[in-house]
């Protein structure tokens, strides 16, 4: 069994790129900051997001 599998979003960093004023809301979610995106929630990931 993978004990690194997760979940990776479908959008991309090409597609949007968060950050400050980026327009979505940002959630502290314990060491890192998620990305409220249409119902989802982004973590940035290496050269992807993650899907929260
Ligand atoms: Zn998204
Ligand atoms: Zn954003
Ligand atoms: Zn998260
Ligand atoms: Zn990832």
């Amino acid at each position: 069994m993978s004990t690194d599998q997760h979940a990776v979003a479908e959008h991309t960093h090409d597609d949007h790129t968060h950050g400050e004023n980026c327009g979505h809301e940002a959630v502290s979610h314990d060491d890192h900051v998620d990305y409220l995106h249409d119902g989802h929630k982004h973590a940035a990931h290496e050269d992807h997001y993650d899907e929260h």
